[in-house]
């Protein structure tokens, strides 16, 4: 059976597997030695949950239960943007939880235009992986598909994020930046109205 939506321990929020897909290949990235996070059970899917099957997995869940709903699972959940937001407008109909949407912030890259604006009224949250603090260590610790452009895409669409959502988090690695990197990371942050997290590596 595929895990479509997951609880993780030690965690207060209900977890959104969409898609295994995603542009980049983050040399960090759990999906190239784990099967799950925080106890889940495997995240690999066989196929792109349907809209029905996801609903039907949500419909399992006691929604008051969790802080928040977190789209994030083993790939990038703007893959599937028109499902998303779909199942986002699902859940607040039932439930008026916080939604987060975790990100690589690549998705106006992905469908070639603004996505931000899509996202006004449904997600209250957006946590794109900042990762490094410039295009080449970007593009050496990310490895997107769209090549050298990437990091200022995603700069963009973070900026763009902070019109429409009420909260925009980014996030760096620990084990992957220094303390210098850290400070650049929030001012860069700072620079476009949004909050840094300095997260812990996931094994
Ligand atoms: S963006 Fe996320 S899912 Fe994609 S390669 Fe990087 S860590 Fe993995």
């Amino acid at each position: 059976m595929m895990t479509i939506t997951y609880e993780a321990s030690g965690r207060d929020g209900l977890y959104i597997n969409l898609t295994n897909r995603c542009p980049c290949n983050c040399t960090f990235c759990l999906r190239n030695h784990a099967d799950g996070v925080y106890g889940s059970d495997s995240l690999w899917l066989d196929h792109d949950p349907s809209l029905e099957e996801i609903c039907e997995s949500i419909d399992q869940r006691d929604l008051k239960q969790y802080r928040e709903v977190v789209f994030c699972g083993y790939g990038e959940p703007m893959e599937r943007l028109d499902v998303l937001l779909k199942v986002a407008a699902y859940i607040k109909k039932r439930q008026p939880v916080k939604i987060r949407i975790n990100t690589n912030g690549l998705a106006d890259l992905i469908y070639g235009e603004r996505t931000a604006p899509k996202l006004k009224g449904l997600i209250d949250v957006v946590s794109i992986s900042l990762n490094a603090t410039n295009a080449e260590e970007y593009q050496k610790i990310v490895r997107p598909s769209f090549g050298a452009g990437s990091f200022d895409a995603m700069l963009a669409f973070a900026k763009d994020c902070v019109r429409f959502v009420p909260e925009v988090v980014m996030t760096v690695v620990d084990v992957v930046t220094s303390p210098e990197e850290q400070e650049k990371s929030r001012q860069i942050c700072e620079s476009i109205g949004a909050t840094l997290r300095v997260r812990p590596y996931e094994e």
